[in-house]
């Protein structure tokens, strides 16, 4: 099946054409159909899928094909996201397969000057990619009209309850007009996310893709056994014997992150961490930085990898399995992306043997185990408690929204959060380990 056999205008198609797509993946062509004919949509895909065009693509057939008015130009369709990178990336595809047409879009995230952002709605925006926190705060200063919005899609939605937005998303949606097409994208279906998607929806028509990365025959994993304090030794050895050039690793904590990154530098490996207490320039160099080859290995937490899309990505290391097992599919879900291959490699010590067991009880299988000669590990270790991370009072892994460290806001008493996830915190990255402890509203991420 090509695209072109989808009903989208023949300036769409010459800009899919020039990303050297050659035929739409399953979830476009399952979800294409349905955003143009006006239902609301609720669809299962991951990051990976193809599941941005599935969106954008319609969208940008439907608000093309109605002529603007000129002068003032109201927001049309307005796309949310978790994370800043997320947002990058959507705005970025949306830019791309806009190209060739009269549709203004723009990309707006905290942690980065409110004004040039002020000035460019002011300008006239048809599509707006935002996440929650930010968009709130320009409409809370009048720098958005949202009351003409045609289509509201919301991305990653698990996440976005996940990382404690559900209040913000409600704020957002009263600010837009009653009629208009809903579209929820999600990976996983809690039950908090089917709350969310029958009060949201109307009438939607459903669509799933397989979850390629549990399923995927395209990413190799394999589990090597070793003991912590081995764990950059081994590290720096793979990617060195393996002569691996660009491998996105993952750890638990910030701090963790920070000193990886210090300490394959003087095993004379290049490489940044990317998390949520970088500036958005640091963020956005590192990630540039690796893109380009200029340095061999990002390590970054969850949240921060969140949404980042890397093309054709060899090797994800988990340095420290996730808290969750499900961050396990969203990690290795940067590899073996579109038609690459990839491979992840989880380094395991005695303290992670349980979370080993729940990924394998999520992917329903066992993921085959790799011995390294000279790296088995010391039987007379004995497992000890995960430590997450030093003692903080923020969390999550999005950096400034103006409550730095220290913020202790109280979580509104209307947290409906399920256990687990007040539990768990928006995020396993990012985040200390504190039982009971104040939480603050939002992650900060946006
Ligand atoms: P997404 O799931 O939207 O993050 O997309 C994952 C990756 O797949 C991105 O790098 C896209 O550029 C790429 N992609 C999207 N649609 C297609 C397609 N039809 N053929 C090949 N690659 C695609």
């Amino acid at each position: 099946m090509s695209f072109d056999s989808l009903g989208l205008s023949a300036d769409i198609l010459r800009a899919v054409a020039e990303q050297g797509y050659s035929e739409p993946t399953p979830i476009q062509r399952q979800a294409i159909p349905v955003v143009l004919s006006g239902r609301d949509l609720l669809a299962s895909a991951q990051t990976g899928t193809g599941k941005t065009a599935g969106f954008t693509l319609p969208l940008l057939q439907k608000l093309s094909a109605k002529a603007t008015a000129r002068g003032r130009r109201p927001v049309r369709a307005l796309i949310l996201t978790p994370t800043r990178e997320l947002a990058a990336q959507v705005g970025e595809n949306v830019s791309e397969y806009s190209k060739y047409l009269p549709l203004r879009s723009l990309v707006v995230f905290g942690g980065v000057s409110i004004n040039p952002q002020m000035m460019k709605l002011r300008g006239g925006v048809d599509i707006l990619v935002a996440t929650p926190g930010r968009l709130l705060d320009l409409a809370h200063q009048n720098a958005v009209d949202l009351s003409q919005v045609e289509v509201l899609v919301l991305d990653e939605a698990d996440r976005m309850l996940d990382m404690g937005f559900i209040h913000d998303i409600r704020r957002v949606l009263a600010k837009l007009p009653a009629r208009r097409q809903n579209l929820l994208f999600s990976a996983t279906f809690s039950d908090e996310i089917k709350t969310l998607a029958e009060k949201l929806l109307h009438n939607p028509e459903q669509v799933e893709v397989a979850r390629r990365n549990t399923a995927s025959e395209q990413v190799s994993q394999q589990v090597v056994f070793v003991d912590k304090k081995r764990k950059r030794e081994l590290l720096s050895q793979l990617i060195g014997e393996g002569n691996w050039q660009q491998v996105l690793v993952f750890t638990r904590t910030k701090h963790g992150a920070n000193h990886l990154a210090e300490q394959l530098g003087k095993d004379g490996i290049t490489a940044a961490a990317i998390h949520g207490n970088k500036s958005q320039g640091a963020r956005t160099r590192a990630l540039a930085d690796f893109k380009s080859g200029g340095i061999r290995v990002l390590v970054a937490t969850d949240i921060a990898a969140r949404g980042l899309d890397i093309e054709e990505l060899p090797h994800v290391v988990n340095y420290e399995l996730p808290n969750v097992a499900e961050d396990y599919v969203h990690r290795i879900g940067r590899t073996g992306r579109a038609a690459a291959t990839g491979a992840a490699l989880s380094l395991v010590c005695v303290d992670e043997h349980k979370l080993l067991r729940d990924i394998e009880r999520l992917l329903k299988r066992e993921i085959p185990r790799l011995a390294v000669a000279g790296y088995d590990p010391d039987p007379g270790i004995k497992a000890e408690p995960i430590q997450n991370g030093r003692q903080q009072q923020t969390r999550g892994g999005g950096g400034g929204r103006g409550r730095g460290p220290g913020s202790s806001m109280p979580r509104p008493s209307g947290d409906k959060r399920p256990q687990q996830a007040r539990r768990q915190g928006p995020a396993s990255a990012d985040k200390p380990a504190r039982p009971r402890r104040p939480a603050v509203k939002r992650s900060g991420n946006s």
